[in-house]
Formats: structure tokens, sequence, C-alpha cells
């Protein structure tokens, strides 16, 4: 099993040490894990940066790699929480520091958090949806240091309730040419089982993005649990690595200093 999508207490919303998340995942006998703690820029209205100091990462996270190398693979990455306005400045974090794998999510917009906000309320839920689709496609067209694009329909959990999440077909075109370029500039997109965890009863993204990306040629997937505590490592990846051979892909990928590398499903 592997897991590309996990926090620890280097992430501000995850209590948990490394080495914890690490041998709960030797537990579970994963073979592979990556540690994919979140940088934040400029958020919330006084533009604090929600961070970690990457000397600090590496360290710890070079003492468990080492200690347990015989047991599982520790890979090093980050989930950067992107906006228009960062372009530049996560471009010269990245290459400032040696990581495996990078994530790019969507958590903020306009700086105000999707999530603590409450971006969705006092909306209508399709501009809601809109603004949020048409943010995510201009940071995919212009942005390309990173490797896979972060829960790609991460909104549907915050609407007040679910049952105001709108059709798909009411905006699968911007989901589309979101997909295409992604396709295009030859990057991945991640399954994430949280969205079943938060009681959505899908994975980010739905099945019929999943469908829709297969359709248009999309091959590059990870799989992640953005697990934030032991208990949630390697949630479902059993599931999707059947739901995926039920759709037609053939592998999964991992990344190993910046590369990809597919790992078969059958
Ligand atoms: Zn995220
Ligand atoms: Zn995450």
């Amino acid at each position: 099993m592997y897991d590309c999508h996990i926090h620890s207490d280097f992430s501000i919303d995850s209590k948990y040490l490394m080495e914890e998340m690490v041998l709960e995942a030797i537990n579970k006998n994963m073979k592979s894990i990556c540690f994919t703690d979140h940088i934040d820029f400029d958020v919330t209205e006084n533009r604090i940066d929600i961070d970690f100091r990457p000397k600090d990462y590496f360290k710890k996270i070079k003492q468990v790699k080492y200690k347990y190398m015989d047991k599982i693979e520790i890979l090093t990455g980050v989930e950067i929480g992107m906006q228009p306005q960062l372009y530049t400045r996560y471009d010269k974090f990245i290459n400032n520091n040696p990581f495996d794998f990078v994530i790019m999510s969507l958590h903020t917009i306009d700086r105000k958090d999707i999530h603590g906000d409450n971006f969705t309320y006092n909306k209508k839920p399709i501009e809601a949806l809109n603004i949020y689709y048409d943010t995510l496609y201009h940071i995919v067209k212009n942005y390309e240091n990173y490797d896979v694009l972060g829960h790609l329909d991460y909104i549907d959990r915050y609407f007040e309730s679910f049952s105001q999440i709108p059709e798909f077909k009411k905006y699968a075109a911007l989901v589309e040419d979101i997909l295409k370029l992604v396709i295009r500039k030859d990057k991945g997109i991640e399954i994430n089982t949280a969205g079943v965890k938060y009681g959505l009863g899908y994975y980010h993204p739905k099945i019929e993005i999943l469908k829709l990306y297969k359709e248009l040629g999309g091959e590059i997937i990870t799989v992640g649990s953005d697990a934030h505590c032991p208990e949630f490592i390697g949630y479902e990846y059993r599931e999707v690595e059947k739901l995926l051979r039920e759709l037609g892909f053939k592998y999964i990928y991992i990344f190993k200093g910046r590369k990809k590398f597919p790992i078969h499903i059958g």
C-alpha cells in the first residue's frame, strides 16, 4: 500500500510526530508513504503565512527515514496552498528544498479560507463553484512547479449541507478545461480518500471527474489519505485500487525526486 498524502505535527492541524505516523504505517504494512505537510502562504486578511521551517522538517524526516529504512520507504513532500499572487514565492520555496513530491491545493480564495471562513455561505452554490473552479483553472494555467493537483473537488465538503452541491453536469465544462490543462502539462491528480471520512460518500475527486479524466487521456494519479492522525493512514487504499481498475486505469504513481514512478495495479 502507498499513501502519498499524510501530515504530521509540521502541519498546523496535526499534533502527531512523524515517528508516530511512521510506526502506524509500518503496522499497516504500507510500502511507501510521503509526508506532505502544509505550507499556506498569505492567508487571512492579516496576510499571515502558515508554514514550517524546511530545515527542521528535513532534519526530522531524515532521522525517521534512516531509522526505519529497512521497514518502509519515507518520502518528502509538501502540500502548497496556492493563490494567484503566490507563483513566484512558491517557486522559490520549492526550488530551494529537495522535495520528492509537491501537491498543489486550493484552500483559500482571496485570502478567505474555504473551510474556516465559510466561503460557500451567502453565495448561490453554483456561484461558489464557478469562483472555485475559475480560480483553480487560473492556477493550473499559470503555475507548473507541482506534481499533482490535490483534492480537486474539495469545495464540496464545505457547503452548509451536502444536498446543496449542484449536479456535476452543471459545471462539468469547467472541470474539463482544468483536466485538459493538467494532462497537457503532464501533471497529475490525486485521489484523496478523506472525502469519505468527511461524510461526502465519495473520494476527491468524485467518480464523474475520474471518468472524465480517463476519457480525456489522463493517467497520472497518486493515492493519499490526507491523514492528520495515525488511524487514517492508508484509509480505503484497497478500495481505491479496485475502483481505478474498474475505471480502466492500470497504474497509480508515486513521486521520488520529483519524478514519477508507475506502480502496476493489475
Ligand atoms: Zn488540503
Ligand atoms: Zn492535506
